[in-house]
């Protein structure tokens, strides 16, 4: 079938649900401009060849597959019960969720061996199906579409197979997470040929994207410090390029600004502190092009 190519990247996005909020913010950020309100299909984007196709996110994997979308954003979980052939362009720090195996609190089950013979329901077969494969468990396993976790009450399964995010469902139902199966986040995923083909326009988006996500994970740190204390900071910092360090007005003081990546933020001011840093001001960072 010849697909319609208008000379735009076509992104698949989920049209109403989790992961609808962050992912249309993260394009946004990245300097998108599109109408996302209301029940629309598709938008395009004003300021570049872009377009964005508002689909339910079971749907996206495939639609990358078949190259309906050259990129998608969508959970991990979904990607891999699809079994899509699909690349996986970028992790996108959002949408975190864990599928687990779970059992009824007062079953006596404690390992997953226990499971081989029993019946376990879940929306996820393939993920599950792969999961006992390599955990050499041969459980049947039943395909229910929703409220997964109440066929242990209804004596449809013995254990459930299902997202699981604070534990709550589970604890109301009578539920005990056994073991975890997967742990997923949102990722931005693409077609191959079709990203090849676009290669052009594909990496300016990419350039905006990525300038959005590395700065979301660093912050802009500014402080004072004697400067003597100049090389223990240094060793501190673990910087993506080398500090700028700025003479003061004071004497023997100098100013050093760097980027410092979030994970290891406090860590890291609690040793400039130590290493004689004062006055320290830390502020987000809107872009990063590496
Ligand atoms: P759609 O109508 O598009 O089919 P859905 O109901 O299948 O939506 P949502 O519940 O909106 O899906 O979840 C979308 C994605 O959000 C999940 O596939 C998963 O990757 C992620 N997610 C994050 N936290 C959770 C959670 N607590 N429960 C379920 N999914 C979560
Ligand atoms: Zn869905």
């Amino acid at each position: 079938m010849k697909k319609f190519n208008n000379g735009r990247l076509k992104i698949g996005i989920q049209k109403n649900g989790r992961l609808t909020e962050q992912t249309i913010d993260l394009l946004k950020r990245s300097g998108f401009e599109f109408d996302a309100y209301g029940r629309r299909l598709f938008s395009t984007c004003r300021n570049f060849p872009l377009e964005i196709l508002f689909l339910r996110d079971d749907d996206i994997p495939e639609y990358v597959q078949d190259s309906v979308c050259d990129l998608g954003i969508v959970g991990e979980n979904v990607v891999k019960e699809k079994m899509a052939k699909v690349e996986v362009v970028e992790k996108l720090g959002f949408g975190m969720c864990r599928i687990c195996l779970a059992v009824p609190r007062n079953s006596g089950i404690e390992k997953i061996k226990e499971l081989n013979g029993k019946r376990i329901a879940t929306s996820y077969p393939n993920v599950l199906e792969q999961f006992l494969e390599k955990k050499r468990v041969i459980s049947e396993i039943v395909e229910v579409s929703g409220a997964v976790e109440i066929t242990p009450s209804l004596q449809v399964a013995e254990a459930i197979c299902d997202v699981v995010s604070t534990g709550t469902t589970l604890r109301t139902n009578g539920l005990r997470v056994l073991d975890e199966v997967l742990e997923s986040e949102a990722l931005l995923i693409g077609n191959l040929k079709s990203m090849n083909k676009q290669q052009k326009i594909l990496e300016r988006f990419l350039m905006r994207l990525r300038g959005t996500l590395v700065a979301r994970k660093n912050r802009y740190v500014m402080m004072n410090a004697p400067k003597s204390s100049l090389e223990k900071i240094r060793k501190i910092l673990p910087g993506l390029s080398s500090p700028t360090v700025l003479p003061l007005a004071e004497q023997d003081m100098i100013a050093v600004h760097s980027v410092v990546p979030e994970q290891v933020f406090w860590e890291v001011m609690e040793r400039l502190k130590e290493a004689g840093a004062s006055g320290i001001l830390v502020t987000p960072i809107e872009k990063m092009i590496l």
